[in-house]
């Protein structure tokens, strides 16, 4: 029996369109993933959209000071960081489909004008851009999920942003009455002046929603301290919400996990499901979430992780690596406490001075000469103290060099991505990728199959031979130095056998305790109950590595 014909009559898809107000980085991709969790919690399948207002086509060329990482999913979309919390915190299928920027928009109307698809007409934002729009919104949730949940980038107010907002006022037109909900995320600002929340910017950021359209139907407040009923009064009357949808979004103690439950306790759920007409498909059970977060809060043990990497000062460079590391941590009840590490000071200072005492080495991904170095110096001391080390991408590619330049004992072994006139590429592009001059367009994007080598590190990590992993990089392991390598000691753990290319690297259980580099980013698929192989062995090293050392209480 089909799904449908189980729970009876199958509704249409639902909207949920998430904007924010007051000020930028408020939190609203993962207030977003937030309400798909509840939803998904009361047995509702979900699809999660980020509608960014910027021009790049998608942030694959931004630099990560700019907008943190690049996030990876399985197609192959370079999107948002965003996308990363809707995977962390549901099951939504997250794709090509999931993310549209301003100029992912025009740059298809424009395809379309050039084709004469519009039959003559003047091509304008209303009707042409904002249809696009629409249509960006229907695919996001093609599948049929019982609700679509938008969020749209930027603050209300900003230039950019009209279009997406014109959008979602003329979609809602278009759809059911009860089958579209706009959420607004604002700021209470706490004035230690008068030690008093405010809640003027709430109603000017209401208004200018109103302004343009919109009416929204729920109001999350974030705030620092609690809001008085008084105040939620006040909101709903100037704001035109009702006072039970004025929902408080308190900042978090410990976690980022708690947002959900803390939405729940605040009654989020009611106000969803009166909005739009639903019933619960399931009870509600959270208490596997309250354990998980039981564990966060008090952990039974602890371990330091050094990651090294060229844009340490920005947490969101590195959000999904810092993640998973967090993901692996609960599993193992074990607090990561992590050292953030320029790896150009560790080039300058070498690796003992920065990296002393830690129980695990890891070097994300990276692009460019800037810091190489120092990430090769950091892994030759993970491999000389045998600190377990975990190498994703650029990392991987560090540690194949650092082998070839002190075990294999050639001194100039480097990657040609920054020396091609070196005499051993070690890391190099593949022969078809040379034959294409422009850059653009030759990297190795989304999920590809990996095959594990039987007793690896790595197949007894995954529990199976045949695993597929996102990657997004141009240059590889240079076969043409597979035998010297594993002669030397660094073994294949994982092949993609279509393109014979090496994707895992490790060293025996005998030589180091865990020393793993992966071609490709596992940080992309992890959850907080569910994490990542590999950063879950990682982390088990790790620990045992503190433990070796005397001691791992928190
Ligand atoms: N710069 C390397 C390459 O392009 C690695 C990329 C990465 O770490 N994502 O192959």
């Amino acid at each position: 029996m089909s799904d449908a014909a189980q729970d009876g009559e199958r509704k249409p898809t639902k909207y949920i369109f998430i904007t924010g107000g007051v000020v930028s980085s408020l939190g609203k991709g993962l207030t977003a993933a937030a309400i798909g969790w509840i939803l998904e919690r009361l047995g509702f399948t979900v699809s999660m959209q980020k509608l960014d207002p910027y021009i790049n086509v998608d942030p694959g060329t931004m630099s990560p000071f700019q907008h943190g990482e690049v996030y990876v999913t399985d197609d192959g979309t370079e999107a948002d960081l965003d996308l990363g919390h809707y995977e962390r915190f549901t099951h939504a299928t997250i794709d090509e489909h999931s993310n549209y920027t301003t100029g992912k928009i025009y740059r298809s109307v424009i395809r379309k004008e050039r084709r004469g698809k519009y039959l003559g007409s003047t091509v304008q934002v209303i009707p042409h851009i904002t249809d696009e729009i629409k249509d960006a919104i229907r695919a996001g949730s093609s599948r049929g999920e019982d609700v679509a949940i938008t969020e749209i980038g930027g603050t209300i107010g900003d230039i950019e942003s009209l279009p997406f907002c014109e959008a979602i006022r003329q979609f809602s037109l278009e759809v059911g009455p009860r089958d579209c909900v706009f959420i607004h995320l604002t700021l209470l600002p706490f004035l230690r002046a008068s030690g008093e929340l405010k809640t003027k910017p709430t109603q000017q950021s209401v208004g200018k929603l109103r302004e343009i359209g919109i009416q929204p139907h729920i109001l999350v407040c974030r705030t620092e301290k609690p809001m008085t009923d008084e105040m939620r009064g006040k909101i709903s009357l100037f704001c035109n919400v009702r006072k039970e949808a004025v929902i408080e979004e308190r900042d978090v103690d410990f976690s980022i996990y708690e947002v959900p439950v803390d939405l729940l306790k605040a009654g989020i759920h009611h106000q969803l499901l009166a909005h739009l007409d639903l019933e619960p498909r399931r009870e509600l059970v959270v208490d596997d979430w309250y354990e998980l977060l039981e564990t966060v809060r008090s952990p039974k043990r602890s371990c330091e992780i050094a990651v090294v990497g060229k844009y340490i000062e920005l947490h969101d460079a590195y959000k999904s690596i810092y993640e998973s590391l967090n993901h692996a941590g609960i599993t193992h009840s074990c607090k990561v406490r992590l050292r953030k590490v320029s790896a150009e000071q560790v080039g300058e200072r070498g690796g003992p001075a920065l990296l002393e005492g830690v129980d695990g080495i890891l070097v994300p991904g990276g692009f460019g000469e800037r810091g190489f170095l120092g990430k090769v110096e950091a892994i030759r001391y993970a491999r000389e103290q045998r600190i377990p080390f975990f190498g994703i991408c650029y990392g991987m590619q560090a540690a194949i060099v650092e082998y070839a330049r002190h075990v294999c004992g050639l001194a100039d072994a480097t990657t040609s991505e920054f020396d091609d006139q070196a005499e051993h590429q070690v890391v190099d592009l593949m022969e078809e990728q040379k034959r294409i001059s422009d850059l653009g367009g030759t990297m190795r994007l989304g999920a590809f199959a990996c095959r594990l080598v039987e007793g690896t590190l790595s197949h007894q990590a995954y529990g199976a031979r045949d695993i597929a992993e996102r990657h997004r990089h141009r240059y590889e392991y240079n076969n043409r130095y597979r035998d010297m390598f594993v002669e030397h000691g660094l073994r294949v753990a994982g092949i993609n056998e279509h393109l014979d290319l090496v994707e895992i690297v490790e060293l025996p259980r005998d030589v180091h305790p865990w020393f793993v580099g992966v071609q490709f980013h596992p940080e992309f698929k992890t959850k907080p109950q569910t994490p990542h192989p590999l950063f879950r062995d990682f982390i088990g090293a790790a620990v045992r590595h503190r433990e070796r050392a005397g001691g791992s209480g928190v």
